[in-house]
């Protein structure tokens, strides 16, 4: 007996080899796959080319749990926000962003988080457990589905910036982008889809020693370690410096550049003194570009965002040092849906 019966945990030749012991054509697998992974079929029965006694078969001998949709809100900005729920009733969250060039998809890879970053809802969540690489695909398939029938096309990219820190489901998120990407699954382009982490060292290392082709962030938001240490308690293990080491790292090993993000706190971290620290540090990393984005009210945090002139100069600061920044605005405020405000809140 299998120890793990969800369907979609078998590789192709694991199924090849269940249909032989069925007494089944090889091609009964492939077409049992391109159910599972390009037709999202959600229950044995659903299979209609296979006979009902191999349908009848496979429900005996596997289970096959799917993510569904739960609650979803609509921006007054075109956001959609989903709150998925598991087969063991956790729920996550993911968003749909449009945007005029794209339209993208923010997904988990976590049920809450334990890194506890100071501004984000999730980090006020207890971590519940990994999201599984077939659940992270049905983010993204949902996600999709719900792009197609709002604006008539497909998802354009993925972000890895929904609730939990993806480099601490590093197999979950590697399979499922794998996934993804793959021809015979949603066949997306990895450079269409960023991971982005809070900064585990050790990881982003790993990223470079597996060739990943998918583009990654690191989520930086203060530009020396006693700042750091204040909002972000990983950066207690994992220092700028060791951050700094892991990116270059991962470039020599994969040419992929990456980006920082960096969120404007008011009297925090919006300073040109902070700015002129910021420069230095994307001096020192393989970085095409920082992200500044708006930072979005939380119930449990203090921080604000700074005035837009504020705002502004930091940005003509960064520019005029050759800096290539740009500034995110926020999408989906009014359900909590932007950037770290997620926390399944209704
Ligand atoms: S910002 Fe990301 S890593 Fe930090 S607590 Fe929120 S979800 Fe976790």
């Amino acid at each position: 007996m299998l120890s793990d019966k969800n369907i979609r945990h078998l590789s192709l030749a694991e199924l090849e080899q269940y249909m032989e012991t069925c007494g089944e054509k090889k091609f009964r697998a492939a077409q049992v796959w391109e159910w599972l992974w390009q037709k999202h079929a959600h229950s044995f029965d659903a299979m209609t080319n296979l006979s009902k006694e191999l349908r009848t078969r496979l429900a005996g001998d596997f289970l096959l749990p799917a993510l569904s949709i739960q609650a979803v809100q609509q921006s007054e900005d075109g956001t959609v926000k989903s709150r998925f729920e598991t087969h063991d009733h956790h729920y996550v969250e993911g968003v749909l962003i449009p945007a005029e060039s794209r339209l993208t998809a923010c997904v988990s890879s976590q049920i809450g988080c334990s890194l506890s970053c100071r501004f984000c809802a999730t980090g006020y969540m207890e971590r519940k457990r990994n999201l599984l690489y077939d659940e992270i695909y049905d983010e993204v398939v949902l996600i999709n589905q719900q792009s197609e029938k709002n604006y008539q096309k497909k998802l354009s990219n993925i972000v890895f910036m929904g609730m939990g820190e993806p480099l601490l489901n590093y197999k979950n998120v590697l399979k499922a982008i794998e996934r993804i990407t793959a021809p015979d699954g949603l066949a997306m382009s990895p450079r269409r889809i960023t991971v982005s982490t809070a900064g585990v060292a050790k990881m982003i290392q790993q990223l470079g020693d597996d060739e990943v082709r998918f583009k990654l962030a690191l989520s930086l938001h203060a530009t020396n370690d006693a700042k750091r240490n204040q909002i972000m308690p990983i950066n207690e293990s994992n220092n700028i410096r060791a951050l700094v080491e892991a990116l270059n790292y991962f470039y020599r090993k994969t040419g992929n550049e990456i980006t920082l993000e960096y969120i404007l706190f008011k009297d925090f971290n919006d300073s040109l003194k902070d700015a002129d620290e910021l420069i230095k540090i994307f001096r020192q990393v393989p970085a095409d570009l920082v992200n500044i984005i708006e930072y979005n009210s939380i119930d449990n945090a203090q921080f604000q965002k700074p005035e837009e002139e504020k705002v502004e100069r930091f940005i003509n600061h960064l520019a005029k040092n050759r800096v290539n920044a740009r500034l995110r605005r926020s999408r989906g405020k009014d359900i909590d849906a932007a950037c770290g405000q997620l926390a399944n809140k209704s």
